[in-house]
């Protein structure tokens, strides 16, 4: 399995997640509002009652709700309100009270008997109303209290049975409610016995109604559901009830007044009849018409939904609904997969090659899983299920939402692999990462990083830590190297520190680190990537030795070749110095010493001069370390000239020093620079011996060359010329354009320069001869740590 073959499968983790909410509150919002209405209205009649006040008892209508109507719809909008909250037993209880008080009027109604109950309250002001029964509710409104209480029970319990009866209740009563309530204007006499039937007073009508919509809205799942078959939503038959009920009594309101008004009845129940059937037809009209585009919207929506790998099952893991993107991404039709169980169609695994187990039970979850396809090819899926539990009934289902996340997964293998390459390449090589987290004070070593200096995995992981295993010698500097490089904000620094291993012995690490800041110039993060130099650096070191002696030799052999010239040179000022001393005593003698004083004074000149001659050999042919001094470049090509032409003739050449300013100061090792000019110096002479003497001439420069911190120095002659063939490998070692030359000078003095930070170009004349330049630097170079 794809997995399988990844270094470090990773297991695919079931996540529970909480069970989501439905988005209900809303809905229970409205519910409980149209309950607070009702018991307010219900409430409002009753305070009516008791300071004997007509009009709240009947809402302005001359028909009154009585005491027991309004007692029964305040018990029943509180039996609404605990079973909104949960408190089922006290709701039941708390609605057989209305349905008592219901029952009770309609028993009392059939069986033409009077139980006394109906002046239980305010008894001496309800038997001054002029009714046949004062204090009754009326046999319509008695129904829809019997009906609605019934409905509130209903709606208690769980299970889709009873929504729907709950449903049907609600809309029985609100029925027998709305109509006896619309049927009012039409009665002739509030004393009329058969009025008692169907007339409802206006705060019971509307207490009805106001529950019967609570009720309706609160099992809205159920009610949506009953409805959903018939392609109607709930706004649609919470308008179209009312004026089901509306229109017929409003044309018969009108037929009546026509009559009322002289209209012949046969033409008055023609208008009623049209009335109606206009009334019905629009009606019917705009309900075909909305429901034809809700269907619309609604089968574009499941098509929407259906197209994403969606899939229903029910707790045990049994497909009940499988869409077309489920259907696409495994190639198992809907037929197929349903009624199957999800985990066995699929062969679903978790990534250590376990089949995966349905965790039943759960409320949900969310993992990686690879599932088999029809064709057999496997895909990797983040699964997420969400346990649905139908708030009013119906069986708890799954909703599973499937990712195809192969592309990411092989992705993710890609980059372990590439990981371990990196990991493997590091640790051949003995390289590391560290990262600091400034912000977080944190180190992390990268993995590997640091085996071999001995570290265990996460070995260092604070600053301290790190900087208890800087050689004590090393750390201030490399300290203050960094903290000055994060304070001009450096976005790179290399530095180079011996490493105190947990064992004590020392390694050489150079480490490279790039710095990242924050907006304000913070830095925040550190990666620093150290390489184990130490082998390197003694190997460097040994060939660094190694050339040393090849430059002191190679000085040496310019030695030998200049000796003769400088036993010549150094010669004239010892004969001086004889001479001035000889005509001195020859004075002495004669016992004239007025000149005494100036002889001694020219002796001592002379022999300066050959103490200098001798202190320029000396230290052109010492073995000194590598040493940078501030030397004026003027010195340094006065000297160099000494030694490299002392051999020849004082009119051999014509030598010309055009120097800017002989007083510059350059940083570099006095010796390895005139080593430099020295050979320069003795080439150029070298090539000139094929001149004829009267056009031999050599022009030493110096100038600042456009970086105030570079100093160009150049070497030119007008001799033959640089061989055509030699100028591609003029500074390889050993190419040598002259008889038993050996051709290291140049090869030498191009390591000089570019070990003081410059560089070493060489070039024909326009005119004839060559030019040699090189650079030096007038401050002094980075040092690393
Ligand atoms: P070597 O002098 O021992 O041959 P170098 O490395 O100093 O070694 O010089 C290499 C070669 O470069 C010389 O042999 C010579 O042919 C050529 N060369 C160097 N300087 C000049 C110059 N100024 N003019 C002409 N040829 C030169």
């Amino acid at each position: 399995m794809a997995r399988g073959q990844s270094p470090e499968p990773q297991a695919a983790v079931f996540l529970p997640v909480g069970k989501t909410a439905m988005g209900i509150e809303a809905q229970d919002r409205a519910t409980t509002a149209l309950c607070a209405a009702a018991g307010a209205c219900a409430g409002l009649v009753l305070t009516g009652w008791a300071i004997d006040a007509p009009a709240l008892t009947g809402f302005g209508s001359p028909l009154t709700a009585q005491p027991l109507t309004a007692v029964a719809f305040l018990v029943l909008t509180a039996a609404m309100l605990f079973a909104l909250a949960e408190r089922k037993m006290l709701a039941t209880l708390l609605a057989v009270v209305p349905a008592l008080i219901g029952a009770s009027a309609l028993f009392q109604e059939i069986a033409g008997v009077a139980l006394g109950t109906d002046t239980l309250l305010f008894a001496d002001r309800v038997t001054r109303q002029a009714l046949p029964e004062p204090g009754r509710p009326s046999t319509a409104v008695a129904l829809g209290l019997l009906l609605l209480s019934g409905g509130a029970v209903a709606a208690t319990r769980k299970g889709l049975r009873m929504g729907q009866t709950a449903a049907v209740l609600a809309i029985t009563g609100f029925g027998a409610i709305a109509v006896a309530g619309a049927a009012l204007p039409l009665a002739a006499e509030l004393t009329d016995p058969a009025f008692r039937y169907v007339a409802a007073p206006l705060p019971a009508m509307i207490c009805g109604v106001l529950l019967a919509i609570a009720l309706l809205g609160w099992r809205g799942s159920v009610w949506e559901g009953l409805l959903a078959g018939l392609g109607l939503d709930r706004t649609l038959l919470q308008v179209v009830l009312p004026l089901l009920v509306v229109t017929p009594v409003a044309a018969e309101w009108i037929e009546e007044r026509a009559k009322g008004a002289g209209l012949d009845p046969v033409v008055a129940g023609s208008v009623e009849t049209g009335l109606n059937i206009a009334a019905m037809a629009a009606l019917l009209l705009w309900v075909t018409s909305r429901a034809a585009r809700e269907q619309r919207a609604r089968r574009a929506l499941t098509r929407a939904l259906d197209s994403a790998p969606i899939a229903l099952t029910d707790t045990s893991g049994l497909v009940i609904h499988w869409s077309k993107g489920c259907e696409q991404l495994y190639g198992w039709g809907q037929a197929e997969a349903r009624g199957r169980r999800k985990y066995d169609l699929l062969a679903s695994a978790t990534g250590q090659d376990e089949s995966a187990a349905w965790p039943s039970g759960s409320a949900g979850w969310e993992g990686e899983l690879i599932e088999r396809k029809r064709d057999g090819s496997t895909v990797n899926i983040l699964e997420r299920a969400r346990l649905l539990e139908p708030r009013h009934g119906g069986d708890p289902v799954f909703v599973l939402s499937m990712t195809d996340i192969t592309a990411r997964t092989q992705a993710e293998a890609a980059l372990r692999e590439s990981e371990a390459r990196l990991t493997l390449a590091m640790d051949t090589n003995d390289i590391g990462i560290i990262e600091w987290d400034a912000v977080a004070g944190r180190f992390t070593q990268s993995r590997g990083a640091g085996r071999s200096l001995g570290l265990a995995e996460g070995g260092i992981s604070s600053l301290a830590d790190w900087r208890a295993r800087i050689d004590p010698a090393d750390r201030a500097a490399l300290f203050s190297r960094i903290n000055n490089a994060i304070a001009r904000q450096q976005p790179r620094i290399r530095f180079r520190h011996r490493f105190v291993r947990p064992d004590g012995s020392k390694r050489m690490l150079e480490t490279s680190a790039a710095c990242f800041y924050d907006a304000a110039g913070k830095l925040t993060r550190l990666i620093c990537v150290y390489i184990d130099v130490t082998e390197k650096e003694e190997w460097e070191s040994r060939l660094a030795q190694l050339q040393d002696e090849v430059m002191h030799v190679s000085r040496l052999s310019a030695m030998g070749e200049m000796a003769s010239g400088l036993a010549h040179e150094l010669n004239q000022p010892l004969t001086a110095v004889v001479n001035f001393l000889g005509t001195a005593k020859v004075l002495r003698a004669t016992g004239d010493d007025s000149k005494l004083d100036d002889l001694l004074a020219a002796a001592s000149q002379q022999a300066l001069r050959a103490g200098q001659i001798i202190r320029r050999l000396r230290t052109f042919v010492s073995r000194g370390t590598v040493q940078e001094e501030w030397t004026s470049i003027g010195e340094l090509i006065e000297d160099s000239i000494a030694l490299a032409l002392a051999s020849r003739g004082r009119n051999d050449v014509d030598l010309r020093i055009e120097t800017e300013d002989p007083d510059q100061l350059v940083c570099a090792d006095r010796v390895q620079i005139q080593q430099v000019l020295v050979n320069l110096l003795r080439n150029a002479a070298e090539a000139l011996d094929q001149m004829p003497p009267e056009r031999r001439e050599i022009v030493v420069t110096s100038a600042i060359d456009g970086d105030p911190e570079r100093l160009l120095v150049s070497v030119q002659d007008n001799g033959p010329g640089l061989p055509k063939e030699m100028l591609d490998s003029l500074f390889t070692p050993f190419v040598s354009g002259k008889e038993g030359g050996m051709g290291v000078g140049l090869s030498i003095c191009k390591r000089i320069v570019e070990a003081h930070g410059g560089t070493l170009r060489a070039e024909n004349n326009q005119h004839g001869g060559a030019t040699f330049r090189f650079t030096l630097q007038t401050r002094p170079g980075d040092d690393e740590v």
